[in-house]
């Protein structure tokens, strides 16, 4: 999971006091493949940031029954979203009172002339706190949080808290122990723990590791360091011949642990010396963390080189599993960049940064939000042989990173292994294969040939740990084909199988398919054949309804009408693209009729 978006709240007033931070983080500009009318959207977007925050909080207000703001509450906007044809997306996080708000969040719409055109919102209810006073002092909620979450309690503040229905006062606390952080939310009235949240998403959850213990099973991917696999860069140029001043960009090797020999833009520092680091792309670098677990980047070891070379494409070198890393970060963010012209992991153009040899023996790799960076660790040396460097790991986890600078769908239950619950968490792990396994597509590396599978190069038993089509051939972790009123209880990866198989059947269709040298064959919930609509508008798809019309709180049906909405808004309600959203949906038993009344 993504940070829970408690943290952010704070992060979201400061930009939207400040109207020149705002201007960084917005117009985004066409954010999906399709543009319809790029003229209209020229001229319509000549309306500043700030008239448009204000055009859609006044809409809010205005339109206070299907917004559910209040009396008391303030807006504060955290993204602007513009679509090629002028309509507008303002996401807001709440405060009441100056409280912030947990599961408050909100999309206001808004058409090409700036009025409103509908909401989509996290809590369908008014988040008056019945009393303002709380029971309990800071400190005994942090307290209490640190015995909940086995760690040091950093500062508590009050929030409100109106996820599930309610609108309790609440102390917010960060938990660290052991270089993880874990947000703690502590009625302040009653002193229960309402949520303990881990701030980073682990690929490998703590239910897998504990199968794979049972089954003896080891993770132990094949290396090697085969050559001619690398493509030259397609979306920057290096522009490495005018290397007189320094630093300069350089045309580095590395030669891979998973991915063979790749070719990598780095820094010249000066005559003979290179460093790992991108500066064509946000100055995104891979550091060694050195077996510390430290959540600061800046902490970390510089990869240096006198040769630009990086790594022996075997684990004997410290560096090559930083060839994976560094490869993996930045074709993810070029697939941002050139799919949707997002501009790094939050649109914001900041780095994505990367340690390797993260902690002692882990064995697990998780997108850290407090470092802005993935964090790898090297394996236990039993179970997990090598470094989880693969790229479609690093594509998933990053885009946990795009989720949680966008809907963050967070977890609604997490046990206290620290396994997630719920169907927005069980969506955000199907957004993060989806996007994962388009980021290997993208890639296109002959030593990872793409495909719908997520993990295939584990060298797992069951070949894969999570698939696309048939979700439910994975027997590690369950993962499930079709949505039941069950589902709202299922953990995430197994539920993830939800959206991800309405995903695939919107690409690929319904049956078998041979694509790439791997036979799929996607069932439906109703037997019905799907006939797919291809892969580039699929994604195009989901990646609008998750920047413009998915909260925090989006189940599977919200997911089913965000997506509804983006095939509308890219291809028209009467597309053949938009009936066969509806109809893939359906094939994974998710309709407009089966919609839980009290979710709705
Ligand atoms: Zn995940």
């Amino acid at each position: 999971m993504g940070r829970p978006h408690i943290r952010r709240v704070a992060v979201a007033v400061a930009v939207a006091t400040a109207a020149t931070g705002l201007a960084g983080t917005a117009f985004a500009g066409p954010s999906t493949g399709v543009e319809r009318s790029a003229a209209s959207a020229r001229t319509s977007a000549s309306a500043s940031a700030a008239a448009v925050v204000a055009a859609a909080r006044a809409a809010a207000f205005a339109h206070a029954s299907a917004s559910g703001v209040s009396k008391g509450d303030e807006l504060h906007a955290q993204d602007v979203m513009i679509d090629p044809e002028g309509a507008r997306h303002v996401r807001f996080v709440r405060t009441h009172h100056n409280l912030p708000v947990l599961g408050g969040d909100l999309v206001v719409h808004l058409n090409n002339k700036l009025a409103y055109a509908g909401v989509t919102r996290a809590a369908g209810h008014a988040v008056k706190p019945d009393t303002t006073r709380a029971r309990l002092t800071a400190r005994q909620a942090a307290s209490k949080a640190a015995r909940a979450a086995k760690g040091h309690a950093g500062g508590a503040r009050l929030v409100v808290d109106a996820r599930g229905g309610g609108a309790a006062l609440a102390y917010q606390v960060t938990v660290t122990s052991r270089g993880a952080s874990h947000t703690v939310v502590v009625d302040a009235v009653t002193g229960k723990v309402r949520s303990d949240i881990p701030d980073s998403d682990e690929f490998l959850s703590p239910k897998l590791v504990r199968t794979l213990r049972k089954r003896g099973e080891t993770i132990n991917p094949a290396t090697g360091s085969g050559s001619g696999t690398a493509r030259a860069s397609l979306v920057f140029d290096p522009g490495g011949h005018r290397a007189a001043r320094y630093p300069a960009n350089a045309k580095g090797t590395g030669k891979s642990l998973f991915v063979g020999k790749v070719r990598l833009t780095t820094t010249q520092t000066s005559r003979g010396h290179f460093q790992l680091r991108d500066r064509t792309r946000y100055g995104t670098e891979t550091r060694d963390a050195k077996g510390s677990y430290t959540e600061s980047f800046t902490k970390g070891k510089k990869f240096t080189s006198r040769t630009d070379v990086w790594g022996n494409g075997k684990t004997s070198s410290r560096t090559s599993a930083a060839a994976d890393a560094q490869y993996g970060v930045t074709e993810t963010l070029d697939f941002y960049k050139k799919t949707f012209k997002r501009k790094g992991i939050a649109n914001d153009g900041k780095a994505a940064h990367a340690m390797v040899h993260w902690g002692k023996k882990v064995a697990n790799a998780f997108w850290d939000p407090t470092c802005n960076c993935m964090l790898y660790g090297d394996g236990d040396g039993k179970m997990f042989k090598k470094p989880l460097v693969v790229l479609d790991v690093t594509g998933h986890e990053l885009t946990h990173g795009v989720v949680d600078a966008t809907a963050k769908l967070e977890p609604t239950y997490v046990d206290s292994d620290g396994n997630q619950y719920g169907e927005p968490g069980a969506l955000n792990e199907s957004l993060a294969d989806i996007f994962g396994s388009n980021v290997e597509f993208f890639a296109h590396n002959k030593k990872d040939t793409p495909d719908f599978l997520i993990g295939e190069k584990l060298g797992l038993k069951q070949k894969f740990l999570r698939r696309l089509d048939h979700p439910s051939l994975d027997k590690l972790e369950g993962t499930i084909d079709y949505w039941s009123p069950e589902t709202y209880y299922t953990e995430v990866h197994a539920g993830s199988g939800v959206s991800s198989h309405a995903y695939y059947l919107l690409a690929e269709g319904s049956g078998k398919r041979k694509i790439g040298g791997v036979t799929y064959d996607s069932p439906t919930y109703d037997n019905s054949k799907v006939k797919g609509i291809g892969r580039t508008k699929a994604t195009a798809i989901f990646y609008r309804a998750l920047t413009r019309y998915m909260v925090s709180t989006t189940d599977f049906h919200g997911a089913r009408v965000a997506t509804l909405k983006a095939a509308k808004d890219l291809y028209g309600a009467k597309s053949t693209e938009y009936k066969t959203v509806d109809r893939a949906w359906a094939a994974v038993n998710v309709t407009a009729a089966n919609r839980p009344t009290a979710r709705r």
